[in-house]
């Protein structure tokens, strides 16, 4: 191939953004038709790729070994938060997306598949799903409070009250 038009997806707002890119360089600036905002692409083809889970964490992390367009060999390694395998086979042509110098997105341009590596979006997932539990344990405490009044109630609230206000003492 000495050029080819590729769809490379901004950082900031997932667009697709059509570029055509050429052989012999790697390096991109493409500025979001949608949300103008600029970001960098390194378009580069796979060379090998490790990845290994940390399934406490809920991570992975990945080395990638990559073929610049240029000539050049580099070593790519970032991590994701779940531990789902994202595909980069030897061969494939794959886009890293930077956003401010961070790495965002990676794109498989050969399968048409991205990894997104925004920690915004899992660290709300996780502040939501523990604010729900929060909420689910308080109100299990609640209505166990009501629950235990209403039980205690009729047990101990009638039974003093025969024995004391029929005294039989006439
Ligand atoms: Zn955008």
């Amino acid at each position: 191939m000495s050029t080819e038009q590729v769809n490379l997806i901004c950082p900031k707002c997932e667009t697709q953004n059509a570029l055509v890119i050429s052989a012999r360089k790697s390096n991109y600036k493409i500025t979001c038709q949608k949300c103008n905002r600029d970001f960098g692409s390194r378009v580069v083809k796979i060379r090998a790729k490790n990845s290994r889970q940390d399934k406490r964490a809920n991570l992975r992390d990945y080395s990638v070994r990559v073929i610049d367009f240029s000539g050049g060999e580099d070593l790519i390694q970032f991590r994701q938060s779940g531990i789902a395998d994202f595909e980069l086979r030897s061969g494939d042509i794959a886009a890293f997306n930077y956003h401010d110098n961070k790495l965002q997105i990676i794109q498989n341009l050969t399968i048409g598949r991205y990894l997104s590596l925004k920690s915004g979006c899992s660290s709300v997932t996780v502040m939501v799903v523990s604010l729900i539990l929060l909420l689910i344990i308080l109100s299990l405490c609640v209505l166990g409070k009501i629950g235990s009044d209403l039980s205690s109630r009729p047990n101990q609230a009638p039974k003093p009250t025969p024995d004391r206000s029929t005294p039989r003492t006439r």
